[in-house]
């Protein structure tokens, strides 16, 4: 129980961001008012935050709520910010564009940091990180315009302050690091291969829309593809390695191999590991208006001038595009997401299966949201927990996979991503 990590004692957590994520992360949180007693949610739009403070407060939530309006782009606005609420950990559930500036912050008032995405640059013609990007590029093999380097940097700067940086705590990346470290210390002795399927079987009824972010989910499935391979990674065109499975509970579906953030932990962490895959599903539909979309220019994030006013093309998408929050009522289906694993155990080969299903109308009807939204925000509220109870609080910067994985995947059964064991599955070629 939660309680037993934490007791009965007070903690104070600083949400930024109020968007589709946060939203199930903030009331997963006041579901567990023994560990999080005051919470301040903080956005820039303070109106989203004020509302879902109103719907808990009608529920009758024991948790403290307050709010504030904060723009997570200034780093002296959050110190401020910091400095006034006094928390015990900041989670950060806006846009990835912020993660070094929340960083920062949380590094000069010495509070502990959790987000579930790695940082990547708003604006990818910025030089001088442009530069850097190219260099990395030539020297790592892969071209993602995101990856852990910013963040790792902030190791021994976190040590020296003594305060935490639980990275990338969401499902994927998050809870598929946390079942290869399970794996690992359950059922093999050495793992050979991962395959990571990420599975969404909703339909919403749109013909296009996206179930996270728009900027952020465009610009991760429209990359080059990657994978990791005896040691060094292995770049593919976009879209170019497909697979089909057939997923337990949602039905044989079309997959394609993705560049993902967690197989660069995964492959620093677990050296053991000859091959690390990462797959998700997509609809014909989607790949079609993608294209189409990306061929136009609508993906771009260059600023361009448009009858006298600057407009960046994929901002001004995501306008057009409904709101991933506003997905619930609509989706019906079943996501599936987990890690197939090959090894040794005993000198035996093995292979297991751990997975998650997830109903986008059960998601709904307990919190207002998607299944996409609920698979991310139940594990940034996990790991936040196991932050503030001190379970997983080690100085330095660290993703999901380098702590004791067993507390959370209790909680995963414990608060709505109940998770299964197959040790006969169906292998991806
Ligand atoms: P949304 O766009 O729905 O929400 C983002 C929120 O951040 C909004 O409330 C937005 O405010 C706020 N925000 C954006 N910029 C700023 C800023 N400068 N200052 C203050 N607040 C800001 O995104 P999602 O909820 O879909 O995604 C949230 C995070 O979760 C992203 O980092 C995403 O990459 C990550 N994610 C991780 C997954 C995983 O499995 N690990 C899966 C899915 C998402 P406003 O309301 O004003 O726009």
């Amino acid at each position: 129980m939660l309680s037993d990590l934490k007791g009965d004692s007070m903690s104070r957590l600083l949400v930024i961001g109020c968007g589709g994520v946060a939203q199930v992360a903030i009331q997963k949180c006041a579901q567990n008012s023994k560990v999080f007693t005051e919470m301040c949610l903080a956005s820039r739009t303070v109106s989203k935050c004020d509302a879902l403070k109103e719907k808990l407060e009608k529920q009758g939530t024991p948790v403290k709520i307050t709010t504030a309006t904060v723009n997570a782009d200034d780093v002296n606005e959050i110190i401020a910010l910091i400095k006034d609420y006094k928390p015990d950990a900041v989670l950060n559930v806006a846009l990835p564009y912020q993660d070094l500036v929340i960083m920062d912050a949380c590094l000069e008032c010495k509070v502990d940091y959790i987000d579930t995405a790695n940082y990547e640059p708003e604006d990818i013609d910025e030089p001088v990180w442009r530069a850097a990007y190219e260099k990395r590029c030539k020297e790592k093999g892969f071209t993602a315009y995101f990856d852990y380097s910013y963040q790792w940097e902030y190791m021994d700067k976190f040590k020296e302050a003594g305060i935490t940086g639980l990275l990338g705590t969401g499902f994927d990346p998050g809870v598929t690091s946390v079942f290869v470290a399970y794996a690992k210390k359950h059922y093999f002795d050495e793992i050979h291969t991962v395959d990571i399927l990420d599975c969404n079987g909703g339909d919403h009824g749109y013909a296009f829309a996206t179930n996270f972010n728009p900027e952020i989910n465009l610009r991760e499935v429209s990359a080059n593809g990657s994978y990791w391979e005896d040691g060094h990674w292995v770049e593919t065109k976009p879209m170019e390695i497909k697979r089909e499975y057939d997923f337990p509970q949602v039905g044989q579906k079309d997959m394609y191999l993705l560049h993902h953030e967690e197989i660069e932990a995964l492959g620093k962490n677990f050296p053991e590991i000859k091959r690390i895959r990462f797959f998700m599903t997509f609809g014909q539909s989607y790949l079609d208006h993608m294209r189409c979309l990306e061929d136009v220019g609508m993906l771009s994030t260059s600023p361009i001038n448009f009858e006298g006013k600057e407009i960046v093309p994929i901002q001004f998408l995501k306008a057009l595009l409904p709101d991933p929050a506003s997905l619930g009522p609509r989706t019906v289906g079943k996501t599936n997401i987990g890690c197939i694993f090959r090894g040794v155990k005993d000198g035996k080969e093995k292979t297991l299966y751990i997975y998650n299903v997830c109903d986008h109308q059960e998601c709904y009807k307990e919190l207002g949201s998607q299944a996409i939204s609920y698979t991310t925000g139940v594990p940034a509220m996990i790991g936040t927990a196991l932050v503030l109870s001190g379970k997983w609080k080690k100085p330095g910067v660290y993703t999901t996979d380098e702590f004791d994985p067993d507390p959370y995947m209790e909680m995963l059964n414990e608060y709505g991503l109940p998770w299964v064991v197959d040790e006969n599955p169906i292998l991806v070629d």
